[in-house]
């Protein structure tokens, strides 16, 4: 992957494990150097989150930018998610990290609104951090820090294979944050399981089209299809549909004509450090930027 370092991320390890193998991390040993390690990570602020810009497909603006975390280790540079999540889900370090990730995420919505920015932000939340005992009343202190409601700011997203886990529990779980003012959104829409008797169930806000089915769909007329439905289906249940993975401006430009709501993916911003994040929207020129010939230059 020769553009992976577009993604703020360095391609690195054998099998795409830095930190974790599957297959050697049994003894007990190695799971307290694991640990050690995350503990480390955390209190040398080694653990960084990059911001991807979400866009109002329609109006072009910049609605909010979802966080996504980053280990920027020592010696292998900037590292991945998939590369250390297993980690901390197997070291059971999920809530310290998604806690962390939660406050980090709420401050910077707050740094935002300094620079007279009014953008929303997005966290990636795991199964495992969701089923905390006290997930919602430590997101309610979480948010209670702050002197401005920042609830409507925040919008949460889980997996839609790993909401599917226990229905009944992960409905009532989104449903407690519902209370704190926060969205719901099920990410990577379209490729676990939903039937559409659990999908009414839960309470979510936002569906998020994974970008398998956007990245095919010009060649595609099935992913084609299935990117229709989902904008159909989130129509029905009232839910704003948000397409990822957006690469291209041909893309961009049949979402649109479909009627998708929010579009995030390469094409529009790559995932940036958050400093970056207040000279990007200044320079935003609206998606129609994208689509523009480029002036020819002058003779
Ligand atoms: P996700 O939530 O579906 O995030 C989108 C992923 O697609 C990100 O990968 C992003 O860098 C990448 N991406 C964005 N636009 C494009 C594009 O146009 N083309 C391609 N090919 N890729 C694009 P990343 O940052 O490596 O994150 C991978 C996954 O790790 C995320 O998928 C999310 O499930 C998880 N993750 C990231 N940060 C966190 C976190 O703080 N907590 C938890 N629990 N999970 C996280
Ligand atoms: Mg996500
Ligand atoms: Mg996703
Ligand atoms: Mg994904």
């Amino acid at each position: 992957h020769a553009d992976h370092a577009m993604y703020g991320v360095k391609q690195s390890g054998r099998n795409g494990y830095l930190f974790f193998d599957p297959e050697h991390s049994r003894r007990a040993e190695e799971r307290a150097t694991a640990i050690g390690r995350v503990q480390e990570a955390l209190d040398r602020g080694e653990l960084v989150l990059y911001y991807q810009p979400k866009v109002d497909l329609r109006r072009g603006v910049v609605l909010g930018a979802e966080a996504l975390l980053r280990w920027n280790h020592p010696e292998r540079g900037v590292v991945p998610p998939a590369q250390f999540l297993p980690l901390i889900e197997r070291t059971g370090l999920s809530a310290r990290v998604g806690d962390w990730v939660l406050a980090q995420a709420l401050d910077q919505v707050e740094v935002w609104q300094r620079q007279g920015l009014d953008l929303s932000v997005s966290v990636n939340i795991s199964a495992r951090h969701l089923q905390e005992p006290d997930f919602a009343q430590r997101l309610s202190e979480l948010l209670a820090r702050h002197e401005r409601p920042l609830g409507p700011k925040l919008e949460l997203e889980v997996l839609e294979s790993e909401a599917l886990g226990d229905i009944n529990l992960t409905s009532s779980l989104l449903a407690r944050c519902a209370t704190l003012g926060v969205r719901w959104a099920l990410d990577d829409f379209g490729t676990a399981y939903s039937t559409f008797t659990n999908l009414k169930r839960l309470p979510v806000q936002v569906l998020k089209i994974d970008r398998s089915f956007v990245q095919h769909m010009l060649a595609d007329a099935q992913d084609r299809a299935i990117v229709e439905g989902v904008i159909a289906l989130a129509r029905a249940f009232e839910c704003v549909v948000v397409a990822e993975g957006v690469e291209t401006p041909a893309q961009a430009r049949m979402l649109l004509d479909m009627g998708c709501d929010v579009g995030q993916g390469a094409g529009i911003a790559y995932p940036m450090p958050a400093a970056e994040v207040a000279p990007w929207v200044r320079e935003w020129r609206g998606l129609f930027a994208l689509s523009a010939t480029p002036t020819p230059p002058a003779p």
